[in-house]
């Protein structure tokens, strides 16, 4: 199978190491030149995403869905290149709705589109463990879900096209909203004179535990090294994804909201290359 791939980033690159490593032949697309450098096995280099017309899959790895809107229809082109019967995967976190405009759109052109956005950050994409969040899958052929399988461990079909990005939004805007609030808890405690690693030990040990407090803290907090792979700005994207979600469905969405409204700030306030894990060190500024 040929297979596309654009956005060889924090994710994007350790997905295709796995993919090359599975025997997979991959032609990959990025606008950043330095993401061709440093390669073991690189992947064939495409100079533009025309090249990838006798693909029959590509899958993307890109920031935000405005950039994978401009990659298909404005200035990238790649859905007039790609042949008919071909299969765009969206495995980045898109914004739901958009997802479901560029899936019409695309069956236009007769490509199939299934958005399959990833859970489990760098470390999961390195080791093929991923969870993986499918909307759209009836569209997929066998051997497509095969490929899913080299990436992830966990593969759920959540329902249809745009249903695997809004879950994957509502998931990182719960993940933001309990890291805001244990920077926020943990800051009082240290400032009340609680050491934190004392603090973390308890939260871990009761009631109000949850991801950040049992692996983000101990992980990239407390050792101070802010390097989870996963930027400020995505996770800011997220919120504002999902907080738009709920609005679009008649829901107040009062704490995402709230949530939301403290990492734009963040996000304003950071350098745009700031580890998502900084929120804390930003809280405790404050
Ligand atoms: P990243 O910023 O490290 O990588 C994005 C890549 O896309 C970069 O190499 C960039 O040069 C490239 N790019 C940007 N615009 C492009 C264009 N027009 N054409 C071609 N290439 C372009 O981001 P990432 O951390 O790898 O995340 C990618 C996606 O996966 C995002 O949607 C993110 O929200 C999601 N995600 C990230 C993580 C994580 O832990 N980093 C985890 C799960 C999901």
């Amino acid at each position: 199978m040929k297979i596309g791939f654009v956005g060889l980033g924090l994710m994007g690159r350790p997905m295709v190491n796995r993919l090359i490593s599975a025997g997979h032949a991959i032609t990959a697309y990025d606008v950043s030149p330095a993401a061709f450098d440093g390669w073991t096995a690189p992947p064939r280099k495409a100079t533009s995403l025309r090249e990838m017309s006798s693909c029959e899959i590509v899958i993307l790895m890109l920031p935000n869905g405005s950039i994978v809107d401009d990659v298909l229809f404005y200035s990238g082109k790649l859905a007039s290149a790609l042949p008919e019967g071909s299969l765009v995967l969206d495995m980045g976190s898109s914004d739901p709705e958009g997802s479901r405009a560029r899936a019409s759109e695309l069956a236009g052109c007769g490509i199939r589109f299934v958005d399959a956005p990833v859970s489990g950050g760098v470390n999961g994409a390195t080791e093929g463990t991923l969870t993986i969040m499918v909307g759209g899958s009836d569209a997929l052929h066998d051997g497509e879900r095969g490929i899913l399988e080299v990436l992830g461990k966990t593969i759920f079909e959540v329902g249809p096209v745009g249903s695997g990005h809004a879950v994957k939004a509502l998931n990182n805007a719960l993940s933001a909203s309990s890291l805001l609030a244990m920077a926020e808890a943990t800051e009082s405690a240290t400032r009340f004179g609680i050491e934190p690693a004392v603090f973390v030990d308890i939260i871990n040990k009761s009631s109000g535990r949850s991801f950040s407090s049992e692996w983000k803290y101990p992980q990239f907090v407390l050792p101070g090294t802010f390097n989870s792979g996963f930027s400020l700005s995505l996770m800011t994207k997220d919120v504002a994804t999902a907080v738009n979600l709920c609005e679009q469905l008649g829901l107040p969405a009062l704490a995402l909201r709230t949530a939301g409204e403290a990492w734009k700030k963040a996000s304003g306030s950071l350098e745009s290359s700031a580890d998502h894990t900084e929120i804390v060190r930003w809280v405790a500024r404050r």
